[in-house]
């Protein structure tokens, strides 16, 4: 048979690194949703049991929803999930769902979706206020059962087959942390920023990514080549092309292990100043890397992921169990945990929000925790008592009035003093400066704040008001480096007035080739992702 023609195609370079393996074309939640078809009569019965089985499913969730919402909010709250129960085993709307597979030969997701519009549409109508509230159970158990037949739980990427590069359209936070690294290789996809959420998750798990190329232009079987140092993906690759990217992904991996054999050791530039090396972390697989990488401690801990994973809001319980399972092995070095950052692109389920009509310019961050304390309270009790074992220090994201910090305080004191007593020592905290109202207003922060941590990227985005998740400003967004690194400056040394410690834990931190200006500034850490420790351990001490 004759081999197909070797082809490349260039893209933009989101996480380096190299992959070879066989594509995996992902299709996210929104266009799998639209995916209706017409059925034969003798797969009626097969729809009918998707049906049945998803119907189960939900009364499993509804049923460990009400018991969590029992013992962690106010117990009323779980008639919510009572009443969705009972909606679910009505025998009206069970017959009307076989009917409706059966009348218009629809797959189950189709109809499910017809019927469940029906019934909305009817109940809204309604004079009755109580019938009209239904219908929002009604759409609620819709969406619920929608979203179990379509697999979206648990997600494919978890179950990924080994040596498989992704290739989607887009990938959502929510996405890249179902991701197994071991058995992703690599990520292609089609609209992607190399700011975006998903982005830095992907280089904080060290998979190689590149964005911008068309999936249509990928061949589905066989062997690709993902050039992520380079941004490229060769397609059809020759046996040499196989042969010579596997010297290099070697040669690479060595280099690697060589340098973190010596990045145990702390870094300082050859005049002897030190910066503290710190990690980025989400999972317990980045704490490792991060360990085996001779981080001094964790600079940035984003707990979104535990939120994600999480069906229902995780109690205090389920705060403490997740976050130490993440932390195991970092004994007593410094970490720094990030309060709750919802908002912008990063969403989660259990929170049952409206979408935003801006979500980068509305409640994200500090702002939603305020406007829900409840959200912010369980975080604190959790980290109060984590504190026996951790060393924790704790980050207040999305900073922009000098209360916050202050109101933040107030709840962390009246915490510490009920869990640990009024003779336990203050537990650091530290205020995220990732916006230009915080950089306007660093003196009174910094009154109430014990360490400063830059968030470069949303420095940035909202310095130079271009979206980190938009390809087509991503001109604006990298042009604004050079402000940044202005803003970086001013917002040391405003720490060093103070003596307060100030470290970045955006992107910039792990771009090498600004190291030697951000060492010259009173930065006094730098965080970032557990792969590129010993890249920059190294980079430091080959400064003057
Ligand atoms: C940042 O904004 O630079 C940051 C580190 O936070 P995140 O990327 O999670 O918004
Ligand atoms: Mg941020």
């Amino acid at each position: 048979m004759k081999s197909a023609k070797r082809y490349v195609l260039k893209g933009t370079v989101v996480s380096e690194g190299i992959a070879c393996g066989r594509p995996f074309i992902y299709r996210d939640i929104l266009s799998r949703e639209l995916q209706d078809y017409a059925i034969e009569p003798e797969e009626i019965m097969a729809e009918l049991t998707r049906v049945k089985k998803a119907r189960e499913i939900a009364l499993k969730e509804l049923e460990t929803a009400e018991k969590t919402v029992e013992s962690f909010f106010d117990p009323s709250h779980s008639e919510i999930f009572q009443a969705q129960a009972e909606m679910l085993k009505d025998p009206e709307l069970e017959k009307d769902l076989t009917e409706e597979v059966r009348r218009e030969m629809v797959n189950a997701e189709q109809a499910l979706r017809n019927v469940y519009r029906r019934w909305v549409g009817k109940l809204r109508v309604s004079k009755d206020k109580t019938v009209r509230a239904r219908a929002e159970d009604i759409e609620d158990l819709g969406r619920r059962l929608l979203r179990i037949l379509l697999g979206y739980e648990t997600s494919v990427l978890e179950r990924l087959p080994h040596g498989t590069i992704i290739v989607t359209r887009c990938l959502l936070p929510s996405d890249t942390i179902a991701l197994d690294a071991n058995h992703a290789k690599g990520i292609v996809v089609e609209q992607g920023s190399p700011n975006s959420h998903s982005a830095v998750l992907a280089r904080t798990m060290g998979i190689p990514a590149v964005a911008d190329i068309k999936i249509s232009s990928i061949n589905r079987h066989g062997l690709i080549i993902l050039d992520a140092n380079k941004g490229e993906l060769i397609c059809h690759p020759s046996r040499q092309d196989v042969g010579r990217y596997e010297q290099l992904r070697r040669s690479g991996e060595r280099e690697y292990h060589r340098l973190a054999r010596q990045a145990r050791l702390p870094a300082r530039t050859k005049s002897g100043r030190r910066v503290r090396v710190y990690a980025n972390i989400a999972r317990s697989d980045d704490t490792q890397q991060a360990i085996k990488n001779g981080c001094e401690g964790i600079g940035l801990f984003r707990i979104e992921q535990i939120y994600l994973a999480h069906h229902v809001m995780p109690s205090e319980d389920d705060l403490i169990q997740s976050i130490a399972a993440v932390l195991r092995g970092i004994g007593r070095k410094p970490v720094v945990l990030r309060l709750l950052d919802i908002g912008g692109d990063k969403q989660i389920p259990s929170l049952k929000r409206e979408p935003s009509i801006s979500p980068f310019l509305g409640l994200r961050g500090i702002r939603l925790l305020l406007r829900r304390p409840e959200l912010l309270h369980v975080q604190l009790a959790a980290i109060m008592r984590l504190r026996r074992e951790f060393d924790l220090r704790v980050l207040v994201p999305m900073i922009t009035l000098p209360e916050e910090m202050r109101e933040v305080r107030e709840a962390t004191e009246k915490y510490r003093r009920e869990i640990l007593g009024r003779k336990s020592a203050p537990l650091p905290l530290g205020a995220m400066i990732e916006t230009p109202a915080a950089v306007l207003i660093l003196p009174e922060l910094a009154k109430n704040s014990d360490f400063f941590s830059i968030g470069t990227n949303d420095l940035i985005q909202y310095t130079m008001a271009a979206g980190r998740e938009d390809k087509e400003a991503g001109e604006y967004y990298n042009r604004g480096t050079k402000l940044i690194l202005k803003q970086i400056k001013k917002i040391s040394r405003a720490a060093a007035a103070r003596k307060i410690e100030c470290s970045i834990c955006g992107e910039m931190a792990g771009n090498l080739e600004l190291t030697r200006q951000l060492a010259g500034s009173s930065i006094t850490a730098l965080s970032v992702a557990p792969r590129i420790i010993p890249k920059l351990k190294e980079k430091i001490r080959s400064l003057p």
